[in-house]
């Protein structure tokens, strides 16, 4: 590849990073500019809610490389830098003061952004958010003060922020619409472990329950509580909204680029325009293995995909077949997820080991016994097995797999 190309890398985390480490370690001697929004280095997002929320990592140790490292492989990190604009047919982007940067080739790594409430208080100054450093240190902070704390949305981001303030001995109460903490990515089955486990760890939920309004003092606008929608009220000192994120997608939308739930790209995550991938949280990737499209806000797929993404940048044949993986820790469980179960669901659940005790295999079947996805709580290094049988795409005996005494 000849060394006056450039090629630009949009977005500040792991996974533009990883496309940056990428293009060195495959020797590409062209220019390499990364732009950043954020003021900060990329960093590994994970710990904001685990390790770093619970004082014991401070950024330098989840920073992805030091700042020596981009001037050692001479990639210009320019951070504090949001894209605005992309014109495909010119190939530039567009900077905050209105110069265009021109590309051969372009990677998209934007990113998500949480969601938030449209309801009347959302705008209060002690209703909070996690993405960012800044956030997960303005949450330290918080613990530090506040003696009571309502979380909305019982995903993985509140569930393990939950977990984070009850070790700080603030009380937590966690307001969820469904009925089940992860009731939309585990199922009811696994719902049940994590409200078992927060229950045991002094967590108050109030399933099916609708945030109708943050409560404020008028005249300051600081949140005291919130009130549902059947009339009561729960108070707090503040409020942390995690109902999910967005992907970044209006700079990809905007150029024209084939957008859905998230940028569209194929197996060798290549968006609609030949020169421009897009990987990380933004990516809806067509997924060799499983026959379909899925786009997963997943560490791991940040961390992987870069690889395949940089081949791609560089006319390489490379195609992304991993299957999604996730880790979470809350309190003394820790635990990884395997695998991906479709929107039209699985057949059953099938408990290896002791799921009262929090130490069990999973294993989501679909209806004929195939093994679709597996989860491993508090039990370790079987996740390559797990891979096994979901690739061998065989129907498994359930009872045998359930049989602890048995091999699998
Ligand atoms: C608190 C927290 C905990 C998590 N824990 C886990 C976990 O335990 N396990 C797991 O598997 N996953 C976890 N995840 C998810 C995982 O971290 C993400 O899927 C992953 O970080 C996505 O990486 P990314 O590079 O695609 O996006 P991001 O890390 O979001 O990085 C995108 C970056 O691009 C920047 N940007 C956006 N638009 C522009 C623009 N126009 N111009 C320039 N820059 C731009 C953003 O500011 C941001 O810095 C967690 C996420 C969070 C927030």
């Amino acid at each position: 590849m000849s060394s006056d190309q450039h090629f630009v890398i949009v977005g500040g985390g792991l996974a533009a990073a990883k496309v940056a480490e990428a293009l060195r370690s495959r020797d590409f001697d062209g220019h390499v500019t990364l732009f950043g929004s954020e003021e900060y280095l990329p960093y590994e997002l994970p710990p904001l809610s685990k390790e770093h929320l619970a004082g014991k990592k401070a950024l330098t140790e989840f920073t992805i490389a030091p700042a020596q490292w981009y001037r050692d492989h001479h990639i210009e990190v320019r951070l504090g830098t949001t894209v605005t604009g992309l014109d495909t047919a010119a190939k530039t982007i567009t900077l905050p003061d209105g110069s265009a940067v021109s590309y051969d080739k372009l990677a998209l790594a934007t990113g998500s952004t949480p969601r938030t409430l449209h309801v009347p208080g959302a705008d209060a100054s002690n209703v909070y958010t996690l993405r960012t450093i800044e956030d997960s240190d303005a949450l330290i902070a918080l613990f530090g003060n506040a003696r009571r704390i309502v979380v909305i949305g019982a995903g993985w981001i509140g569930l393990e922020t939950a977990a984070a303030a009850r070790a700080a001995g603030v009380e937590v109460t966690i307001v969820e619409l469904a009925e089940l903490p992860l009731r939309t990515v585990l199922g009811p089955e696994m719902g049940e472990v994590f409200a078992g486990l927060h229950r045991a760890n002094g967590v108050n939920f109030q399933f099916g329950a609708q945030v109708e309004a943050i409560l404020t003092e008028d005249a300051v606008a600081i949140a005291h509580g919130v009130r549902l929608a059947d009339g009561s009220t729960i108070d707090a000192d503040a409020v942390l909204v995690a109902v999910g994120a967005r992907p970044n997608v209006r700079l990809a939308a905007d150029a024209g680029l084939a957008v859905d739930d998230g940028v569209l790209v194929d197996e060798h995550l290549a968006t609609s325009d030949p020169d421009i991938v897009a990987v990380g949280d933004i990516a809806a990737a067509l997924h060799p293995t499983l026959g379909r499209r899925i786009r997963v806000e997943h560490w791991a797929n940040a961390l992987n995909q870069p690889a395949v993404a940089a081949a791609t940048m560089l006319g390489k044949p490379a195609v992304y077949d991993r299957l999604p993986y996730f880790f979470t820790d809350q309190y003394d469980l820790g635990m990884e997820y395997i695998g991906h179960v479709p929107t039209d669901g699985y057949a059953r659940v099938v408990v290896r080991g002791d799921a009262a005790a929090r130490e069990f295999v999973a294993f989501w079947l679909d209806s004929e016994n195939r093994v679709l996805a597996g989860m491993n709580v508090n039990v370790w290094d079987v996740v390559d097995r797990i891979k096994e049988l979901i690739l061998a795409g065989e129907p498994v005996d359930p009872d045998r797999l359930a049989d602890t005494a048995a091999s699998w």
